[in-house]
């Protein structure tokens, strides 16, 4: 991008080395195996990648939005997994601390999470709340000097390995009376559900988190009780802006693929890059991928800058998610079909791009959801 400061370029050639040197070699045989290796948060952390919003003061670099998007892209364009773990402990947790937590909370959190010391993870999912989640039943009871949680949520990604939750909980009986609490893995009532087999994302653990008459700390209540939708909003628009930089890395990796391959499988007696077929697919996925990075690193810039604010802002980052991850979808599809056959098996990568790519029209609000909320704005109604 032609906004990107020296700063921004190194971060991107120093991710970029750092995704295809340590995480390229072992994402096949992760993937295959749908094993986490969590060892890799450390060295994410070595390079600063955990507190890339975070103030200096608990180890972070707020280096802002832009930046955390150029993270996201170059890890995504090599491991969409890691990306995306990356993605729910540095900007869905880490974050949200660095945003709504008391400074008390902070000094108890922040470095451990930034130094890759503890691994962090968003609770707000339910089996039953998903689209609507202010439907959640989880709910928490004041009782002493600590909050009583019960309930399960659904689809937590870096559940089995977290140690530490960002945990959105019923306070009230009015829909919008919902707090948010730190919540250790370690806490009595406790407990890790079942690890979810996955279409795509496999290297990326999912999974449920489960509270029976879970014991938290009245001081690990963030805020005040029911604030949660409050500290949601606040963090809506980096969390989808930063997401789609993941779907621009798949979207990047499955164009490179495909040029490369277009260039070298002979079909007639010349190369398939030379039917006009396959170049239409290569442009179309070229261009739509580069409307997606103009949009997405534009509206990062516009964060950075304070521009972001109000409901319109929202429905930006809502449209940002959205024309990202279905652009990711098509172009991956799109790489699929120039590989012919060898698109379907494994010998090539697209098939795990596609499989990983189809999260982002689903994650951190649907597609839907990223519509309704772009019509409510037009509508005048958000
Ligand atoms: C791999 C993975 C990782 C995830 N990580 C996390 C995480 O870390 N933390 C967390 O809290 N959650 C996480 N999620 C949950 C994710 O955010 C939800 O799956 C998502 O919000 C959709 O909710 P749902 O699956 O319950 O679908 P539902 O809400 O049941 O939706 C089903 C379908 O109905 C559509 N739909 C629903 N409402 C409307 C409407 N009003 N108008 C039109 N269509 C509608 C949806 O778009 C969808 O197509 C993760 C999910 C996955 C698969």
């Amino acid at each position: 991008m032609w906004f990107f400061t020296d700063e921004h370029r190194l971060l991107e050639k120093s991710v970029r080395d750092f995704a295809q040197s340590v995480l390229g070699p072992r994402i096949e045989h992760l993937d295959e195996t749908e094993q986490t290796d969590k060892s890799y948060f450390k060295k994410m952390a070595d390079l600063g990648l955990l507190g890339i919003t975070a103030p200096e003061e608990y180890g972070g670099t707020r280096m802002g939005c832009v930046a955390a998007t150029i993270a996201m892209e170059e890890i995504g364009a090599v491991d969409a997994s890691t990306a995306l773990s990356d993605l729910a402990h540095s900007y869905l947790t880490v974050n949200n601390i660095a945003t709504n937590a008391s400074e008390a909370q902070k000094q108890k959190y922040l470095p451990k999470m930034i130094s890759g010391d503890w691994i962090g993870g968003m609770g707000m999912t339910e089996p039953g709340a998903g689209s609507d989640a202010l439907a959640m039943r989880t709910r928490a009871v004041k009782k002493g000097d600590k909050y009583i949680l019960n309930g399960t949520k659904m689809f937590i990604t870096n559940a089995i390995i977290g140690d530490v939750f960002y945990v959105y909980a019923r306070t009230g009986d009015g829909r919008k009376d919902i707090s948010t609490f730190i919540v250790e893995s370690k806490f009595p009532g406790f407990k890790m559900g079942k690890k979810l087999k996955k279409m795509g994302m496999r290297a990326s653990p999912t999974g449920e988190l489960i509270f029976e008459n879970c014991e938290v700390p009245d001081e690990n209540l963030v805020g005040g009780e029911n604030q949660a939708v409050g500290h949601m909003l606040k963090n809506l628009d980096i969390e989808r802006i930063t997401i789609s930089g993941i779907s621009l890395g798949i979207a990047r990796a499955s164009l490179e693929v495909a040029v490369k391959y277009a260039k070298e499988r002979h079909q007639f007696g010349k190369p398939i890059a030379d039917f006009q077929m396959i170049q239409a697919m290569l442009a179309d996925g070229q261009a739509e991928y580069e409307a997606a990075r103009f949009y997405t690193y534009g509206s990062a810039q516009m964060w950075d800058e304070g521009k972001l604010t109000g409901s319109s802002s929202r429905a930006l980052s809502a449209k940002v998610k959205l024309v990202a991850a279905r652009m990711a979808t098509k172009v991956a599809l799109d790489a699929i079909q120039i590989l012919g056959g060898y698109g379907y098996i494994k010998e090539f990568p697209v098939e795990r791009y596609m499989r990983d790519a189809k999260l982002m029209e689903i994650g951190a609000g649907s597609n839907e959801m990223m519509r309704v909320i772009a019509a409510r704005d037009m509508l005048g109604d958000l």
